[in-house]
């Protein structure tokens, strides 16, 4: 079998690394190369005295199988766990300064029920009824690729793009709406307009059609319907943790970062920072774009000024744990979301142990603020700190908790979320074309179809596929038909 070497060690490099193996078993010719000495990249879970805190993302869609469907085929079945179910609402969001729950049955900028839009006290009237005006709107039939700002303001009127759709959708790339693509990031939206025209008319019919099956679900099976997020009883590290337990590990190496890539003959000589190099008939890149950029600088300059042109943000997590006894707020909910109106250092907080169960002792509480984005980066360069303090601080505004935290940490993300903004779409196809001319040369990971977790296993296990796939010996050509492209601010 052709030698692979994947480069990174975060879900998505694992999950291909597992697949190889999976697929061609004892046989299975590949290096596992991360920089670091940990496994899972961005997913990192702390335990300390009785709390569980997870330092990069807390939990994965179930919408999207892969993430599922690969703890089950891991063993994990047993550990995963939905999101509780809470009174309604279930989020809140900030506006002047108090916490108003989020209108029932809001799906991200979409209402999908009337009533309790027209109680809200969130949203005025004249915003509400820009809201009703949506079954007007026609389609978008100039812009192929809008902008989610644009896009909620055309259908949903400015106060909804504000309030709610803003902080809510770009918060989860932690992006800026005015840039990122709605048809990279929200694809089910662009859709449903092409197919509805209005979202408020496609969400009834959707409505109705998921009523429909959940009653002929509900007459053939007793189960509950899944919750919309999941994660695993003793946090996300036991994915990245089950996974490296069923690789081989002389074919994992931690501590070993990636320099650069040249040709030698047919194959890929990959540069270590040791001064050492391994040759291998595939590399497959599981590394943050602008990474794999300049790693491949020497090989295809056009093909990194592409891959640098896709940008990240910076953000931080802070978790805050609190004696229950001493909060006289209830979190009856999975927390609040920050509109940039409101003027505020911190984009969310959610009440992590009342989303999920298992995060902190029952006389304690743990909640996690975000900080940062493409709007606030700079306060990221604060030290740890520092972070926590604002975090306090802000947290003694908004919700008025003025009890001492048992347990603060802070986890400082610098350049990781990537930026699908408009135009990313374009600029993927022509990254997977200039990549193309490298044959054995392969890109996985969250900088281009999805950033989510399902998403970058799902990548690595279709890149592991296309490896598999390949003639057993492919003829080599480096040329690229990529032209040069200044790389983006
Ligand atoms: C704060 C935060 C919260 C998030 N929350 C969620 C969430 O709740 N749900 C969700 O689905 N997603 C969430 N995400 C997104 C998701 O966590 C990431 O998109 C995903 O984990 C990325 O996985 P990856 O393997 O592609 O990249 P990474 O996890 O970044 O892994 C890349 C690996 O490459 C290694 N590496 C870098 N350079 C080199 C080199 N030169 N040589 C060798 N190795 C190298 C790195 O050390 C790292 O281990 C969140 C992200 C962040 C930052």
């Amino acid at each position: 079998m052709r030698k692979t070497v994947v480069i990174g060690g975060g879900i998505s490099g694992l999950a291909t690394a597992y697949a190889l193996q999976t697929s061609a078993g004892s046989v299975a010719n590949y290096e596992l190369l991360e920089s670091s000495g940990h496994l899972g990249g961005k997913i990192t879970t702390d335990s300390a005295d009785g709390f569980l805190i997870e330092g990069g993302p807390d939990s994965f869609l179930t919408q999207k199988r892969a993430a599922v469907d690969l703890c089950r085929e891991l063993g994990l079945g047993d550990q995963i766990i939905g999101s509780n179910h809470t009174a309604t609402p279930s989020t809140y969001v900030l506006n002047r300064g108090r916490l108003h729950p989020m209108p029932e049955g809001m799906m991200l900028m979409a209402p999908t029920m009337i009533l309790p839009i027209l109680r809200s006290g969130l949203i005025s009237w004249p915003g509400k009824l820009r809201m009703g005006l949506e079954i007007f709107v026609g389609r978008n039939e100039s812009d192929p690729d809008e902008s989610l700002a644009s896009f909620v303001r055309r259908r949903m009127g400015q106060e909804l793009l504000d309030k709610i759709a803003g902080p809510l959708m770009a918060g989860i790339h932690a992006g800026d709406p005015e840039r990122l693509s709605l048809r990279s990031t929200f694809p089910i939206f662009a859709d449903m307009e092409k197919t509805h025209r209005s979202l408020v008319l496609g969400m009834m019919k959707r409505k109705k059609a998921q009523a429909g099956q959940a009653s002929k679900a509900a007459k053939t099976s007793t189960a509950k319907p899944p919750a919309m997020f999941t994660t695993l009883s003793g946090g996300l590290q036991q994915l990245p943790d089950a996974i490296a337990a069923r690789l081989n590990p002389q074919q994992v190496r931690l501590n070993c970062r990636v320099q650069s890539l040249t040709m030698e003959g047919n194959q890929y000589s990959i540069h270590l920072s040791d001064g050492s190099s391994i040759l291998a008939d595939n590399v497959v890149f599981a590394t943050p774009a602008y990474v794999t950029a300049d790693i491949v600088q020497q090989l295809d300059p056009a093909l990194a000024g592409r891959l640098r042109a896709i940008r990240y943000v910076s953000t931080s997590t802070v978790s805050l744990a609190f004696r229950r006894s001493e909060l006289t707020c209830a979190l009856n909910g999975f927390g609040f979301i920050v509109p940039a109106a409101e003027g505020r250092k911190i984009n969310a907080c959610s009440w992590s142990s009342t989303k999920f169960n298992h995060r902190a002792p029952d006389d304690c509480v743990l909640m996690r603020v975000f900080i940062g984005g493409a709007l606030t980066e700079d306060l990221v360069e604060q030290d740890e700190a520092m972070l926590i303090n604002m975090a306090r601080q802000e947290l003694r505004e908004i919700m008025g908790i003025t009890a001492t935290p048992v347990l603060a940490r802070a986890y400082r993300w610098k350049k990781s979320n990537p930026q699908y903004n408009v135009g990313h779409s374009v600029l993927v196809d022509e990254i997977d074309r200039a990549v193309e001319a490298h044959p054995g040369l392969f890109l996985a990971g969250a900088a281009f179809r999805g950033s989510g977790i399902p998403d970058c296993i799902q990548s690595g296990m279709d890149t592991a596929k296309k490896i598999m796939q390949q003639p057993s010996a492919a003829p080599r050509s480096t040329e690229s038909n990529a032209s040069p492209v200044p790389v983006a601010s």
